[in-house]
């Protein structure tokens, strides 16, 4: 006896409900995805791989095509910004043993090729440009009205449609509302360096934080965050002159990156937006999991691979515990605490940053939060 699903619809197929969809038909359910957007498409920016979402994306089964299709790197080189020279070397935690990478990096859209692939593979009915118009349940199930008038019935619902969802709305109608945190984040793709291969690379200087992390062989990609208390409208043509703006204390290599970029440079630039609900995530059979419920900053790299967890953790859960609800209270106890101090240590990073806080400060918070993040999920 199991409270595993014979079925279940997963909403929204980012790398949370992929993750989930996977699980979920591992463990024998029929699984139906859907995604509001026709073309299932995700924008052309790299992710940083921590050592926490590395794991997970590990645990779900996709070392191996992590490994060929992004770039590993087990140590971050911190620099001078204004400089460029090296002031030292810290290497990652190895979670999954010392013969395996601790981290890396990988494009967001050949992530999305692995896992969508993946998806379909296992055997999902994948449904593209559709949306949840209502949800009704009663003790044996929940009855979903899609946006195109068609209606299923389904053991599970999963909600994981990211950080402005609207299951979230439907189904925890109290639930906070994400906010937007007072910076943007900039990413831009560069050559890799022969230099810098399995390395990823921080400048410091008291105001400006500038990282690079390899997430393709040959291909690397900047980001940096900005702080913008009044989160201006940017138009593209401007972008390019406002980055090497924000680049221009920058010497060594870093200069040479910020001078090429021009009016052809694909950037891409996002105000960072940040939700925790500090509660239930669940109400009777639908459960919400990944950035729908707890969407983090960029600052420990880790929201991937708290999406990731959650799947995992979810189905753990199902499988160990005869009802949903005993299943759903397991999956809390095991999540709300620790999205609770990925979420919060990454709003206080930011915090930090924006108030110029001593950089002994910020390192303090980071290196507390890595190896809280590294314990067993
Ligand atoms: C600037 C930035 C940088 C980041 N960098 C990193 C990093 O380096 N490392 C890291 O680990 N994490 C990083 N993250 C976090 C990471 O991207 C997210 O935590 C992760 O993508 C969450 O996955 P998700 O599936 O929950 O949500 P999403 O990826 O947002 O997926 C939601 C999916 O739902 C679909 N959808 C939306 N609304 C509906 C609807 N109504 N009906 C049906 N479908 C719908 C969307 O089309 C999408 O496919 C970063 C985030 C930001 C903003």
């Amino acid at each position: 006896m199991s409270a595993l699903p014979d079925t279940a619809l997963v909403v929204g197929g980012g790398i949370a409900g992929m993750s989930a969809a996977m699980r979920l038909m591992d463990a024998g359910a029929a699984v139906t995805l859907i995604d509001k957007d026709p073309e299932w498409s995700v924008y052309g920016a790299g992710i940083t791989c921590s050592a926490l979402t590395f794991r997970a994306l590990c645990d779900l089964g996709l070392a191996n095509e992590l490994l060929s299709m992004g770039a590993p790197h087990n140590v971050v080189a911190l620099h001078d910004l204004a400089g460029g020279s090296l002031l030292r070397t810290i290497p990652l935690p190895r979670l999954q043993g010392e013969t395996m990478d601790a981290g890396g990096g990988i494009m967001r859209p050949d992530l999305h090729a692995i896992m969508s692939a993946r998806v379909r593979s296992l055997g999902a009915e994948v449904r593209l440009g559709l949306t949840v118009d209502a949800v009704s349940q009663d003790a044996d199930g929940v009855d979903v009205t899609f946006r195109d008038g068609t209606t299923g019935r389904f053991d599970l619902v999963v909600g994981a449609d990211g950080l402005f969802s609207t299951m979230r709305d439907m189904v925890l109608p109290n639930a906070p509302k994400p906010k937007f945190t007072g910076q943007a984040c900039w990413r831009v793709m560069f050559d890799l360096p022969q230099e810098w291969q399995g390395v990823g690379a921080m400048f410091l200087s008291p105001t400006l934080k500038v990282g690079f992390t390899p997430c393709a062989p040959g291909r690397m990609y900047m980001y940096l965050l900005e702080h913008v208390p009044d989160n201006p409208w940017r138009d593209a043509s401007e972008m390019p002159g406002i980055l090497r703006n924000l680049l221009k204390d920058a010497g060594g290599k870093v200069a040479e990156f910020r001078d090429v970029i021009g009016a052809d440079t694909p950037i891409n630039y996002r105000p960072v937006e940040s939700v925790l609900v500090d509660g239930d995530w669940y109400n009777g059979r639908v459960v919400l999991i990944g950035d729908t419920v707890h969407a983090t900053t960029p600052h420990l790299a880790s929201g991937a691979g708290m999406a990731v967890e959650d799947a995992i953790v979810l189905v753990e859960e199902l499988g160990r515990h005869d009802t949903q609800p005993d299943a759903f209270r397991a999956f809390m106890d095991r999540r709300l605490e620790r999205a609770k101090m990925v979420v919060g240590n990454s709003l206080k990073l930011g915090e930090l940053e924006m108030a110029g806080a001593p950089m002994q400060q910020q390192a303090a918070l980071m290196q507390a939060s890595t190896e809280a993040s590294c314990a067993l999920y």
